[in-house]
């Protein structure tokens, strides 16, 4: 009865159990043994082929061992998967894989323990399975899906890392480390993110996601940070990261949050992008869209930007703001003449001198050509500014040592003043524009402060234009005559012609106030014909009447010169008074040569060939080279009167006029001292061997009535 409630128990058991006597015969295979096996109790029991219902070929159960007392054989048959029960003495469980058993091999694991008898013989064993095969599978898959993720983090091209919700690294993928030089290894398990990107400890964008420190995001971050558009609750932002491990760097950065099954942050992942080379280019970009090539200064459009903050802020401070509008006096000649490499390092050696006259706060820029803004930040007063003009003036008027040559550079300068001369940017451009205009046709070299009257100049400029038109037919020219005088006799040996307008309101206008604009208009050239022939006329009159003969000089302008018929007017001019060519002295300025000295040369042998005599004006502001000197067929040379005024006073200057004497005399040339005022600078000149004077000293411009009585003076004194 006890051996039928036994067995009844052991094959009801819903636990797989079989049991072997001490000679390995099988002696239970219950219900639920076949049921995992699939082997039928009656093919086994009685027999010792239990391992059949397992294995392909004989071995020996665990229950085999076991009743063999064979224990340390279950190392070698279970290697590393076997372990002592932790319940029972002297059991056994294992676990392990049986490819041969149906539906594609089971997962089995199973206990053995002996049975004794009373003495405690082992009298056999009992086994118990369990088919873990479904565990053990999803074991593997989620084993498997974990792999799979690593792989997708650590395989990413794009560096990210991923901290768990106690902010510990978990992940830090083979892009991250290339790109930040920190080393998984060194990072996973850590809490030290903060330190491939900061010197000092901080949170790194994941770890305030982490924290739901949200609103700390804009505030650490600035003005680069925003809500992704993508994933909720994800963060992007662009900074530079100056104690990036790797170097300096910018990057392009997101972090989001990652959720648990809970619905809770279990983390976040943060990704990294090196974006530096595209700042750089970006900050090229707007360095180009806001700097000058050339000189680096500002250019336009971030001067009007400038201004635009600086009229703002000047409203709101109640300040001044001043703007100053500088043209070079000389830069086209510079450029004709000596090339436009030289040019451009005038233009730079420029730009750098003034950038010295100014504060930090000013802005300089360059808008085009020779045209320089400066914005001066909240001046205290108007002497604040003029001060700050003179002294841009006395600075640019200093010479400039360039490629071994020294130039004199002199600038013009209008002023703007805000609020006073205007409220708006384009006003205030406009009007240090305008007041650099009239500065250069009346100050050159000088300033203007724009003013409301200016406005009324301006256009009285226009009217002047037009009224020039008129002056011509309306007889209001005039030419006036200044004597130039032999330095060694003290008598006049010849005279220039120096135009004038008698203005019916303004009275009368000195030629550089006029001359700009008939050159402007063209009108030049009719003038200028009125110029020859009246004076050539006038100066015939004096020898009829006079029986005196003296040299004329004329000037030619530019305009004149370029213009081809001015040997035909001279021709003619020549037929019509018999006047001798030789006594008629054209005065082309130094510049007006350097232009186009290939053309210029050319001409001028043209009018030598027909007798006229040539005249260098304004010698010494033109920058020609005496190889140039030489290959002129000029007669004369006038020294130009900015050299005269500082003899007496500089050393410098009486050296220069020194050395332009002798090269002169060298080259078989004459000379004459133009602007000569003082007894100081005569004597100084006539010592150094030049051949004439013309200046205050002796006379002014005459009228040709004046002029007339004075030389009938000069007649009657005439030493018999
Ligand atoms: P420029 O040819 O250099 O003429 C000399 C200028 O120096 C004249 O000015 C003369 O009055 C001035 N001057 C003479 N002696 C002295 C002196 O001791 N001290 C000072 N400070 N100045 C002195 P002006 O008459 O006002 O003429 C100015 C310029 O206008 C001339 O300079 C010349 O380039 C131009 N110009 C005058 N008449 C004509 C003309 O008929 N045709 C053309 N194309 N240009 C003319
Ligand atoms: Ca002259
Ligand atoms: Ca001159």
């Amino acid at each position: 009865m006890e051996e039928n409630l036994l067995n009844q128990i052991i094959t009801n058991s819903p636990i797989a159990t079989f049991v072997i006597d001490a000679v390995h015969r099988l002696v239970h295979w219950n219900r639920a043994c076949e049921l995992i096996t699939s082997m039928p109790a009656n093919q086994l029991i009685g027999t010792t082929r239990t391992w059949s219902a397992f294995y392909p070929q004989e071995r020996p159960v665990m229950a085999d061992l076991i009743v063999d007392g064979r224990l340390s054989e279950v190392e070698n048959y279970y290697t590393g998967k076997y372990h002592r029960s932790p319940v029972l003495e002297d059991a056994w469980e294992a676990e392990d894989f049986f490819p041969h058993m149906p539906d594609g091999g089971k997962w089995l694991a199973f206990t053995a323990t002996a049975l004794k008898d009373d003495q405690g013989q082992i009298i056999g064993a009992i086994e118990t399975l369990r088919d873990v095969t479904a565990k053990k599978r999803a074991e593997t898959a989620r084993r498997e899906s974990e792999h799979l993720l690593n792989e997708i983090i650590a395989g990413c091209p794009v560096p990210m890392f991923v901290l768990n919700a106690q902010h510990e690294v978990s992940h830090w993928n083979r892009a991250c480390e290339s790109l930040n030089g920190a080393l998984a290894k060194d990072m996973i398990g850590t809490r030290l993110q903060w330190k491939a990107f900061y010197p000092k400890e901080r949170p790194v964008m994941a770890d305030l996601i982490i924290d739901h420190k949200i609103n700390e995001i804009p505030e650490r971050y600035r003005g680069t940070c925003k809500p992704s558009v993508l994933i909720d609750n994800a963060w992007e932002a662009t900074a530079h990261f100056p104690a990036f491990q790797s170097g300096p760097k910018w990057l392009y950065f997101t972090a989001a949050p990652l959720h648990g099954l809970d619905g809770n942050i279990a983390g976040a992942v943060e990704t990294l992008q090196d974006v530096t080379a595209q700042k750089n280019y970006e900050q090229q970009l707007e360095h180009q869209a806001n700097y000058d090539t050339l000189t680096g200064l500002a250019n336009r459009n971030l001067l009007k930007n400038r201004l635009r903050q600086e009229i703002i802020l000047a409203q709101r401070n109640n300040n001044l703001l001043a703007l100053l509008f500088l043209d070079l006096d000389n830069f086209k000649q510079i450029n004709d003449t000596l090339g436009h490499e030289v040019g451009d390092e005038v233009i730079r050696a420029f730009g750098e001198r003034i950038s010295t006259a100014v504060r930090d706060v000013d802005t300089v820029s360059r808008l085009a050509g020779d045209e320089y803004v400066i914005l001066l930040h909240a001046p205290h007063n108007v002497d604040f500014i003029t001060n700050i003009v003179h002294r841009l003036l006395d600075l640019v008027g200093e010479k400039f040592c360039i490629r071994e040559r020294e130039l004199y550079i002199g600038c013009s300068i209008g002023i703007a003043v805000f609020p006073r001369d205007g409220e708006s940017a384009e006003e205030l451009m406009s009007n240090a524009d305008a007041a650099m205009y009239r500065a250069k046709m009346f100050d050159k070299g000088g300033f203007r402060y724009y003013t409301e009257d200016l406005n009324r100049g301006a256009s009285l400029w226009m009217e002047l234009k037009q009224e020039l038109h008129y002056a011509l037919t309306a007889g209001q020219l005039e030419l006036y005559y200044q004597p130039q005088l032999n330095i060694q006799t003290n008598r006049i040996a010849g005279a220039e012609a120096l135009l004038r307008w008698n203005h019916p309101k303004k009275g009368l206008l000195l030629p550089d106030v006029f001359i700009p604009l008939a050159e402007e208009s063209g009108l030049i050239v009719p003038i200028g014909n009125w110029v020859m022939q009246t004076a050539v006329a006038e100066a015939q009159q004096w020898k009829n009447i006079e029986g005196f003969d003296l040299r004329l000089s004329v000037n030619v302008s530019a305009r004149q010169f370029r213009y081809q018929e001015l040997p035909d007017l001279l021709d003619a001019v020549i037929n019509h008074t018999g006047f001798h060519p030789l006594m008629l002295e054209l005065e082309l300025t130094e510049s007006l040569v350097m232009n186009n000295p290939a053309k210029a040369a050319r001409l001028l042998a043209e009018l030598k060939g027909k007798g006229f005599s040539l005249a260098m004006d304004d010698f010494g502001t033109g920058y020609s080279s005496l190889a140039y000197l030489r290959r002129f067929p000029f007669d004369m040379i006038k020294i130009d009167q900015s050299f005269i005024v500082d003899l007496g006073k500089s050393t410098e200057a009486e050296a220069i006029v020194r050395a332009m004497l002798t090269l002169c005399k060298a080259l078989g040339l004459h000379v004459v001292a133009e602007g000569v005022e003082t007894e100081e600078q005569r004597a100084f000149l006539a010592a150094e061997g030049c051949d004439e004077i013309q200046g205050f000293l002796y006379s002014k411009p005459l009228r040709a009535d004046k002029f007339t009585r004075l030389l009938r003076e000069q007649q009657s004194l005439k030493p018999e």
